[in-house]
């Protein structure tokens, strides 16, 4: 039978790819989304993936979604933390809201998701975590102290709980994107993404479908054997 998956902010860019890319795959796939009910529509609409909304700052939220999903497909197997923000600004202008908000979705948001999911994966000695974190995590960036915090918290939180899912047959790893040509990086002026460009060796944006393509391995039986990992997808751009 079909595994099934759930992509939190699976109905949009690198979300919707990896959605897509899992269900090609032959996997039962949910995806959930916040805020955006026509770009989740139109997904549904295309692709025949069901979509719930949600937003992955709720603790409640989250337990309440996944009981949805877990009775439309079944137990969740494969969890995708995608979902993420960001608000940016130099440290000296960000407000105290502008802090929560990103730390509220983009780490705690993993927690609040993982921790339904968790017991159920224990119980049945498979699972699969994959958290999509980022280069800006790992390097540092200007303007975003809140989302660096944020994604390298989630690289700490990828290292410690696949210690306690290694014998439980759950591993967890993390992703870090470079730059990807999604919303997120097309809503950056063109001066900018001109300039970050320039700073990609291999002198291109990432596509969505290449991080989609991490997650399946990552996924995959193949995979067993890694867990507690940072697969670094970023053209280059910054090696740890
Ligand atoms: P997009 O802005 O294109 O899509 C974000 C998705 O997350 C949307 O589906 C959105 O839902 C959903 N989302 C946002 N907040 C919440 C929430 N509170 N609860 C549930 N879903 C939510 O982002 P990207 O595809 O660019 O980014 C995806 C992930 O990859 C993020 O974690 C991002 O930090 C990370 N990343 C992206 C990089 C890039 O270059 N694009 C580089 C490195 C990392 P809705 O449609 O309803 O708004």
């Amino acid at each position: 039978m079909a595994r099934t998956a759930l992509v939190t902010g699976g109905t949009r860019g690198i979300g919707a790819a990896i959605s897509v890319a899992l269900r090609e795959a032959g996997y039962s796939v949910a995806a959930n989304y916040c805020g955006n009910d026509e770009a989740a529509s139109r997904f549904e609409a295309e692709t025949g993936i069901p979509v719930f909304k949600w937003s992955v700052a709720s603790y409640e939220a989250c337990v309440a979604g996944l009981a949805k999903v877990e009775a439309q497909l079944g137990p969740v197997e494969i969890l995708v933390n995608n979902a993420g923000i960001t608000r940016d600004g130099m440290f000296h202008r960000i407000t105290p809201e502008q802090w929560r908000e990103v730390i509220d979705t983009n780490l705690s948001g993993v927690f609040n998701m993982t921790h339904p999911v968790w017991p159920g994966m224990r119980e049945r000695g498979f699972g699969r975590v994959i958290i999509i974190s980022s280069i800006n995590g790992q390097k540092g960036q200007m303007g975003q102290v809140n989302y660096a915090a944020a994604k390298a918290g989630d690289l700490g939180f990828t290292r410690a709980l696949s210690l306690e899912g290694a014998r439980a047959g759950i591993t967890v790893n993390a992703i870090t994107p470079g730059y990807i040509a999604t919303d997120m990086v097309m809503a950056v002026p063109e001066k900018v993404r001109e300039g970050i460009i320039a700073q990609i060796p291999v002198g291109r944006l990432g596509e969505a479908s290449e991080i989609a393509r991490c997650v399946l391995f990552l996924a995959s039986d193949d995979a067993g054997f890694i867990t507690g990992a940072t697969l670094a997808a970023n053209g280059g751009q910054y090696m740890s």
